[in-house]
């Protein structure tokens, strides 16, 4: 089999969900495990939440579907709501929760009859100008929904544009929106992603809506205490399958784009971008080898990529290389800090390891 796995710690994953609680006592945190639960397997993420979670968010019907064919029970909001309205029956027998961010959606609402009313959120656009109506729509919206028989409970969503930097105006805009129209409607919200659960006490809302930190990931533009606390869940391991060493002046990899300055030991390793390692990983990404940090030296292939293996002598073929993740003698190489070097952030990196990458679940 060829050495390359993403390791999952789902204890880790339940130990991220409490201290997403923890920061937000008096809210409901609903567990955001759409796009595959993040790369991380939406279906043992959500086994592994089952007992502890209120609700989970996922983007579309067929997410939820998975869910449920595996056999989890608990509430489902459709963040994104229906693409469709033929989507509806499906909503309603699978008693799924739905966002409404669209006229049309309310039009095929208000244009079915379910078998239980819907408990629906409906979505603000509050400044990120994604989905959601216009603050000056919300009043008219809330009060045809409030009047509809489909609809069960009804909560305010929005979604934050800056939530994870330090000191944002737009933040600030965003929620003093929401806040005013959830006062005038009494209506009971959900806005804070990961960013505001960690670091915005004022966001918190009946539900909460953490993603990213379950998985170990920090959004945040300054870490702060309870940052420091998540654990990484996925650990993307793979081996040395070639050594060598080459004199000064060679270039490795496509490209030629690393050259050598001195003699320098080279580990080939067994993952590329054929498995979703971003191939801008710049040389001086950081890996784990045995444990130690050791940098990229090379482009990325589709299924190798090169590393500067010169300071660790104990490097051998078949040694362990952590691309990010927790190695075996405990030492951690953050996802966040990859995503830098690749210029991108850990969403990507996480959403991106593509299914020839078995998962094995700890
Ligand atoms: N809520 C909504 C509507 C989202 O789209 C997302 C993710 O994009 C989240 C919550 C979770 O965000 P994060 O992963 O930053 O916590």
């Amino acid at each position: 089999m060829r050495p390359l796995i993403a390791h999952i710690d789902l204890d880790a994953l339940r130990h991220n969900y409490r201290l997403a609680r923890r920061c937000a006592p008096y809210s409901q945190s609903i567990a955001v495990i759409k796009a595959d639960g993040y790369g991380h397997g939406a279906l043992a993420c959500a086994r592994a939440l089952a007992d502890e979670a209120p609700a989970f968010g996922v983007a579309s019907l067929d997410e939820a579907r998975v869910l449920r064919r595996g056999g989890i029970e608990t509430p489902i909001v459709l963040l994104e709501g229906i693409f469709s309205a033929d989507e509806l029956a499906e909503v309603d027998a699978q008693r799924l929760w739905m966002a409404v961010h669209s006229r049309w959606q309310l039009d095929a609402l208000q244009a079915y009859t379910p078998e239980a009313p819907i408990p629906v959120w409906v979505k603000v656009d509050s400044g990120m100008h994604r989905l959601g109506f216009a603050p000056d729509e919300v009043e008219a919206v809330w009060q045809a929904l409030c009047d509809a028989p489909q609809v069960g409970e009804l909560h305010l969503m929005s979604h934050f544009a800056t939530a994870d930097a330090a000191a944002s105006e737009h933040y600030a805009r965003q929620l003093a929106c929401v806040k005013d129209l959830a006062c005038r409607l009494d209506a009971p919200l959900s806005l804070a992603n990961s960013p505001a659960t960690l670091a915005h006490a004022e966001a918190h809302g009946a539900y909460n809506r953490p993603g990213v930190m379950l998985y170990g990931s920090d959004p945040l533009e300054q870490a702060n205490a309870v940052s420091r606390g998540l654990e990484p869940v996925m650990t993307l391991r793979a081996e040395i399958i070639a050594l060598r060493t080459v004199g000064p002046g060679e270039r490795i990899g496509y490209g030629g784009r690393f050259c050598t300055r001195a003699p320098t030991r080279v580990a080939v390793v067994s993952a590329g971008y054929g498995d979703g390692y971003d191939r801008h990983a710049a040389d001086g990404t950081p890996v784990l080898v045995e444990g130690r940090r050791a940098t990229l030296a090379g482009k990325v292939s589709m299924d190798m990529l090169t590393v500067d293996v010169s300071d660790i002598p104990e490097a051998r073929i078949g040694s362990e290389v952590v691309l990010w993740g927790r190695a075996a003698n405990g030492a951690v190489l953050s996802v966040d800090e990859v995503a830098r070097h690749c210029q991108t952030i850990s969403y990507t990196l996480l959403t991106g390891v593509l299914p020839r990458v078995p998962r094995r679940y700890h």
